[in-house]
């Protein structure tokens, strides 16, 4: 009698989801062109994040992408160290942060090694991930547009 045999792992590439709205393809078109770009409602003015229909302040459906200079302040982090999702296991573990951007809206970003720790000014720029899709990174306020090292480095596509 022989022992069952293992089934094959299907020899598959991972890549992390892409499951998005389709207005937040707004985002990751600015990202292809290596722009930072948020929504900004022409109706009242508010800068908003994450990409949506309508304006969260009046409800304006006009938004027009515009380009941003991301500063904010890191204002708190993470070290995740699991995940349910199979792609990001193989990069953790893995800084994430809340910045509260100087334009009005917060948002969760990865944040790069270079960053010192929270409270901190940085300097927020946008990626592609491996599926294509935009990726927020908090980089040093002071931080030119170098490509990203480490674990980011690895887990992000270098800028276009
Ligand atoms: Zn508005």
């Amino acid at each position: 009698m022989t022992e069952s045999a293992q089934p094959e792992k299907p020899d598959v590439m991972l890549l992390p989801s892409s499951v998005r709205s389709r207005v937040a393809l707004g985002l990751t078109a600015a990202a292809a062109r290596g722009r930072f770009e948020l929504q900004v409602c022409r109706n009242c003015g508010a800068v908003q994040y994450p990409p949506r229909e309508a304006c969260g302040g009046c409800l304006g459906s006009i938004l027009d992408w515009t380009l941003q200079d991301g500063a904010g302040e890191l204002i708190s982090e993470t070290l995740l160290c699991h995940s349910h999702d199979e792609f990001f296991r193989a990069y953790l573990p893995i800084r994430l942060g809340l910045v509260k951007l100087d334009c009005g809206p917060t948002a969760v970003v990865y944040v790069a090694d270079a960053v010192r720790a929270a409270p901190t000014r940085v300097r927020v720029a946008v990626r592609l991930d491996k599926a294509g899709n935009a990726a927020l990174v908090a980089m040093a306020a002071n931080a030119s547009d170098t490509p990203l090292t480490g674990t980011l480095g690895l887990l992000l596509r270098i800028p276009p």
